[in-house]
């Protein structure tokens, strides 16, 4: 117990955080170039903002959240997803009196009891970005050309946008009737999770995984056939502008969002190559959440994107992930009488922006330059008695194997020249 994580977790390695930094920081400036700003939430809320946020019939409430009683008698739960607790601080600081629209994104680890499989985990990680206060549908082709950006810019390939209208709560309940009176006849043969959303939420046997259910589903009909002349509208738009920006995407008429403040859009991407649930991220409309969780009528759009699964994508398709964990400058001494020389010249490589290091542990010279090749370091300066004496120090190149004299005053301004052109 004591030497092993709990299931579902995993430790990110130092040769393995390059990629980490890569997404994140792609996230980070993708977001910005689009004029969405960063928000950080708890990694916990009050349990009943997820009971009511995420919907109580939902998998993530009714069997995958990590909830606790804290000692405070306090029902608490560690977050399963990002856009309730974005949601709720945006309704607790009155976020909207900051002028409309209000661009948000978050990153971090979301919590899922599920079965631990390939890219997916208990403790996870998301992107996400929340749009609120605007029903244009321009901001629907921007927050979905916003997560295409991040996934082209990390080099995924074979992707694939699929899009829907799940309507709004005017003309929701005409085809809820005419979709029940379709499931009536077939009742008994949808699977008992079917059964009981058949009164509570028929919409969301759309996403059934079963087969009987996707059987019976696939003829039924949708939502996408019934909407009301703006949700028919906004839908068209939204199609036009993405379009406009050369973005492709398949209609899927049986992508829905079972919730009922999810309204309109809805989107999932896809990749080809990842195994049967190919789905690395998806997103929508909400314009009923904010009055949901106590705000105002505040229309609201966003994705997430589980940053494990990106990997997953990207490994699959054969991106080499970027080398981490070396240094520029191994700072190396010969002889005695030079350790603090050394010492000061590691405060002033790394002053000047140089990546630099040096031995601990007392080797030898020999020692020393092994040590600066496994770690890797692009150069040594290498410190000799007699040349300190003269004022000068020696630099080698580790890759090419050459080696020149430098004069100690200036040995940090070409390595820093070094770096600059690239070495
Ligand atoms: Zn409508
Ligand atoms: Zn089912």
């Amino acid at each position: 117990m004591l030497t092993s994580r709990p299931r579902g977790t995993e430790d990110i390695l130092p040769e393995e955080v390059g990629r980490w930094y890569l997404l994140e920081n792609t996230a980070r400036e993708v977001s910005r170039l689009y004029g969405y700003r960063e928000i950080r939430t708890p990694i916990f809320e009050h349990t009943e903002l997820f009971n009511r946020g995420v919907g109580d019939t939902s998998d993530i409430v009714e069997k995958e959240m990590y909830t606790f009683t804290d000692r405070g008698d306090r029902s608490l739960t560690l977050r399963p997803e990002g856009t309730a607790p974005v949601v709720r601080a945006f309704v607790e600081h009155s976020l909207e009196a900051r002028g409309l629209p209000v661009k948000l994104f978050y990153l971090g680890p979301m919590f899922r009891y599920g079965r631990p499989q390939a890219g997916r985990l208990r403790q996870f990680h998301q992107f996400g970005v929340e749009a609120f206060g605007s029903r244009d549908p321009a901001l629907d082709a921007e927050v979905i050309a916003l997560a295409m950006d991040f996934y082209t810019r990390l080099g995924l390939k074979d992707l694939e946008l699929h899009l829907n209208s799940v309507g709004c709560p005017a003309c929701r309940p005409a085809h809820r009737e005419k979709l029940k009176a379709y499931l009536r006849p077939r009742l008994e043969e949808l699977c008992p999770t079917c059964q009981g959303r058949f009164e509570r939420n028929p919409l969301r046997i759309f996403d059934c995984k079963s087969p009987a259910c996707q059987e019976i589903v696939r003829e039924a009909p949708t939502v996408t056939a019934s909407l009301c002349p703006d949700c028919a509208g906004h839908f068209h738009r939204v199609q036009e502008y993405l379009k406009a920006l050369g973005i492709e995407f398949i209609l899927d008429e049986h992508l829905v969002r079972g919730l009922d403040y999810y309204t309109k859009t809805a989107f999932e991407i896809m990749v080809k190559g990842i195994g049967a649930q190919s789905s690395i991220g998806g997103g929508g409309r909400y314009d009923g959440l904010v009055a949901a969780l106590g705000g105002k009528q505040v229309p609201g759009i966003g994705f997430g994107l589980g940053l494990e699964r990106v990997l997953l994508a990207l490994e699959t398709q054969g991106q080499e992930p970027p080398p981490e964990g070396g240094v520029d400058v191994l700072v190396v001494t010969a002889g005695t009488g030079v350790d603090l020389a050394a010492f000061r010249l590691l405060a002033g490589l790394r002053a000047a922006g140089i990546q630099a290091d040096k031995d601990y542990l007392e080797r030898s010279l020999k020692g020393q330059m092994k040590y600066a090749n496994r770690y890797p370091a692009r150069m040594a300066v290498i410190l000799g008695e007699e040349e300190l004496a003269r004022g000068r120090v020696s630099v080698r190149r580790l890759d090419a194997g050459s080696q020149e004299e430098v004069p100690l005053a200036a040995v940090v301004d070409y390595c820093r020249k070094m770096k600059e052109s690239g070495w």
